[in-house]
């Protein structure tokens, strides 16, 4: 299986982020997750590592309207400096015309975990770029099924705010990029759902999304996520959400996964992504399913035998003891 992989992702490391009280904590998402999984994938001749192309902006801008000031603010931070905006609007706030200062960031930004420094505009345009390179093998009809290894993740960046250690969504901007060669289903199997994936495509009724993950009322990102979201407007019925409770075995999960291979099924895209997290591993820091490290090849093999084009997004997944395992065992299950 190719992998895709790209060349700047160490330089994303910022140290913390402000959530859930007074204290501030260490950022989970670091290079060494990336390191991590390569370790394991290069150990194993059956995967050969692409480096990703770069892509014209637009793909990537034309969707994300927060793009221009990722890039400015980016621009605008010194070495060693972190950026976290902490002042929101809101809904029914007077907003400004024109939004010059790193100052106005809570109006695209849902938190403080989601810092800005100077080299993030790079990496989060190379970690779009990297599931821009594996959509671009799909279309071209060069590789059938395909691994990004993007980080930083993307799935909770949306159409209007980027957050949760997110900056531009990667499964989206491939989504975009194959809509017009066929319709495109994405599964979101990381722990915590993907709420700016739904955002995305919540009105859009060529693309089929669907999420596992832990029940949003006891777990980020809390206000998405929840069975009764299925999309709106003439999209109704292309969004499917699974929400699990923590500790899920895989047999449940397994279920969880059967139906939502049922309706990608009756749906019949051209192109499947998934959206991989493994923070729903056992021994996850963050997460809290009870997956083993074994249990992800059956349910990478699940999907798959569905037999369409796919491409595998990196999200989630902050055990750096285990995710390369993971990712191997789920990423095998797509091996002919
Ligand atoms: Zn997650």
């Amino acid at each position: 299986m190719i992998v895709i992989e790209k060349y700047n992702d160490s330089l994303h490391n910022p140290y913390w982020k402000f959530q859930l009280g007074p204290e501030a904590y260490e950022i989970k998402d670091t290079p060494m997750r990336v390191e991590a999984i390569k370790k394991v994938l290069r150990e194993d001749k059956r995967f050969k590592f692409v480096t990703a192309r770069e892509f014209p902006e637009r793909y990537i801008a034309k969707i994300h309207p927060y793009h221009d000031y990722i890039k400015k603010t980016a621009a605008s931070m010194k070495e060693g400096e972190e950026f976290y905006p902490d002042l929101f609007p809101g809904e029914g706030a007077h907003l400004p015309k024109v939004v010059d200062s790193p100052l106005w960031g809570g109006i695209w930004c849902t938190d403080a975990v989601t810092p800005i420094t100077q080299k993030t505009y790079d990496v989060a345009r190379a970690s779009a770029e990297t599931a821009l390179t594996g959509a671009e093998m799909l279309r071209d009809h060069k590789q059938n099924r395909v691994y990004a290894l993007c980080r930083p993740s993307g799935h909770h960046a949306g159409p209007r705010v980027f957050g949760g250690y997110c900056y531009f969504n990667n499964a989206a901007t491939a989504a975009e990029y194959l809509l017009p060669s066929g319709t495109v289903a994405i599964v979101d199997l990381d722990f915590h759902h993907g709420n700016g994936t739904q955002e995305f495509f919540q009105e859009v009724k060529s693309v089929f999304t669907a999420s596992i993950h832990c029940d949003p009322s006891i777990e980020y990102p809390y206000f998405w996520g929840y069975a009764d979201e299925k999309g709106k407007g003439q999209a109704v019925g292309t969004n499917h959400n699974e929400p699990l409770p923590k500790k899920t075995e895989l047999h449940e999960y397994l279920k969880a996964v059967g139906r939502i291979v049922e309706k990608i099924r009756a749906y019949q895209p051209a192109f499947l992504i998934i959206a991989a997290g493994f923070d729903t591993h056992e021994d996850d820091p963050i997460g809290g399913f009870n997956l083993h490290t074994h249990d992800y090849f059956e349910i990478g093999k699940a999907f798959s035998l569905l037999n369409i084009p796919t491409l595998i997004c990196q999200e989630g997944g902050y055990n750096t003891a285990t995710v390369g395992e993971c990712v191997k065992n789920f990423l095998l299950a797509f091996e002919k």
